[in-house]
């Protein structure tokens, strides 16, 4: 079958290869819902084969210095540079993000691979007085193989940026790509192909119930690294328990508060609203401030202000570098989407703007969502409590601090939260009470590298873009020599 991008192949052992099975799976355009490419679908013989593979170049690359590794990295993050301008228009057209946002993706996860080579040389252990005549003292070293599986939002950012830390630590990595955009993945292939020994990074496609499945429960994977939604990491989770101790770090979703108080400039507010929407994604991102809690005194004046932002963003061809929005990824994710309008509809929340498809031929196809504006918005309907990670902000009215933390703190998700005020004190007391992972005070959306991403609760374990990423990679031994 011909198609636009053609049928990309996998990367196992150094080799591009199709499926053990020999059956394709189709990546659709999400502007069109057209078939534009095809990816192996992988199985748990390909999977067996990619760690199996990885183990072997585990043995040498584990013995090189962190140096030697350090400077591997920075190849890599060159590499990743140089071929960015290819990367961007393929990765535009496979998950809708615009092609305008997506130049940062590269300039993401190249600054992240430089910044962990860096950080080698801090995985090191400690020297512990337990006795005095004798030594005691620890050690970090990898795991082995590591399994990441990555979500379709960012496919390209989150695989090329995150290999950096089990690397950088001594392991080899599998990685699965997301079907629903896996087309970016072979890119990297070929990209770790040119600086990478073969097998030390292997990417498989295919489905997760099937290859991600089987990365969590191979016995020769003890350490995951997940990003994905919050079902997933509890059946990564459960599967994991099945055959094994692992260890399992999530990245999960959420179901992002911005609290607003009486004294916030209502300009400021509406504008960082729009801005932590992360609409140029189409909403599609785990950090986006999707529940806006604003105090009654400024709610009709920063509503209408959003009203007017949120109408003039212009939906159109993710490949167009004058669109503000593309398409939703999927089909599945479309319905999804939808059905949460609907229900927000339902529900008797007041919708301001959006809601629909956008009319015109141009949007008669493919996965098509105005950006969407409900007020009125209350936590017992599914569009305040439930993550729709889509172009959908539900805003909500408060008029005591408390009423504001509690509404903030109800759900079983906290990964970020944003805070709008003058008052240093009550930015700092109200930071302290929100339970989630990340807070920014008058800012939104940006991740500050070296700080960490994490979420509390359902939305997530352990922290990424730091040091304890790296850290996470290793596992300690005690060592005590008896003089
Ligand atoms: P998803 O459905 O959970 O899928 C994520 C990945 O897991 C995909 O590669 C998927 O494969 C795979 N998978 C599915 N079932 C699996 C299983 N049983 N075992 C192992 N792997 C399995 O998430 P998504 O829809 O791609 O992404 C959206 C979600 O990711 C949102 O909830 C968002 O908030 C979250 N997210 C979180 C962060 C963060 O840093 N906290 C960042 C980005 C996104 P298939 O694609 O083949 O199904």
């Amino acid at each position: 079958m011909h198609t636009r991008f053609g049928d990309r192949p996998m990367y196992i052992g150094g080799k591009f290869e199709s499926s053990d099975g020999g059956k394709w799976m189709d990546s659709i355009n999400p502007a069109t819902g057209e078939v534009h490419g095809r990816v192996p679908a992988g199985t748990v013989t390909d999977v067996d084969r990619a760690v199996k593979a990885a183990a072997a170049a585990q043995q040498e690359w584990g013995q090189l210095s962190v140096w030697e590794r350090g400077a591997t990295l920075r190849r890599l993050a060159d590499a990743i540079q140089a071929r960015g301008s290819e990367v961007v228009p393929l990765e535009a057209a496979d998950t809708g993000n615009t092609i305008a946002s997506l130049g940062g993706d590269i300039t993401l996860a190249t600054n992240y691979l430089n910044f962990v080579a860096g950080l080698g040389i801090e995985i090191k252990g400690e020297s512990v007085p337990a006795t005095p005549q004798n030594i005691h003292f620890t050690m970090r070293q990898p795991f082995g193989v590591v399994g990441r599986i990555v979500p379709f939002n960012h496919p390209f950012l989150f695989a090329a940026a995150h290999l950096g830390a089990p690397l950088i630590a001594g392991n080899a990595v599998v990685l699965k790509s997301p079907d629903q955009s896996p087309l970016s993945a072979t890119l990297m292939a070929e990209i770790c192909h040119e600086i990478l020994p073969p097998g030390l990074v292997n990417i498989v496609s295919g489905e997760g119930v099937v290859v991600g499945d089987a990365i969590v429960r191979h016995p020769r994977v003890p350490r995951i690294g997940f990003t994905g939604s919050v079902p997933t990491g509890l059946a990564i989770q459960r599967a994991a328990a099945e055959v094994a101790v692992k260890h399992i770090t999530l990245e999960l979703g959420g179901k992002n508060p911005f609290i607003a108080f009486p004294d916030a400039d209502p300009v400021a507010v509406a504008k960082a609203a729009v801005a932590g929407m992360n609409f140029s994604w189409s909403g599609q991102s785990c950090g986006s401030t999707s529940r806006l809690m604003l105090h009654e005194s400024i709610y009709d004046d920063v509503i209408a202000r959003i009203e007017a932002a949120v109408s003039a963003i212009k939906v159109g061809d993710p490949l167009d570098v004058n669109s503000g929005m593309g398409p939703v990824n999927s089909a599945r994710h479309y319905q999804h989407v939808m059905n949460l309008i609907e229900a927000g509809k339902q529900e008797g929340a007041r919708l301001v703007t959006g809601g629909s498809r956008p009319e015109g031929e141009a949007f008669k196809r493919g996965y098509w969502v105005r950006p969407t504006v409900f007020a009125d918005v209350t936590m017992d309907m599914r569009i305040g409590r439930e993550e729709v990670f889509g172009p959908v902000l539900s805003i909500l009215k408060w008029r005591t601090a408390d009423e504001a933390i509690e509404m903030a703190n109800c759900l079983d998700m906290g990964l970020t939260a944003a805070i709008w005020t003058n008052d240093i004190r009550l930015a700092l007391d109200t930071a302290r009470r929100v339970e989630s992972g990340l807070v920014w005070i008058n800012g939104t959306g940006r991740h500050y590298m070296g700080t960490g991403f994490a979420g509390w609760k359902n939305s997530g374990l352990g922290r990424e873009e730091c040091l304890e990423e790296v850290l996470s990679y290793t596992q300690s031994k005690s060592i005590h020599i008896i003089l």
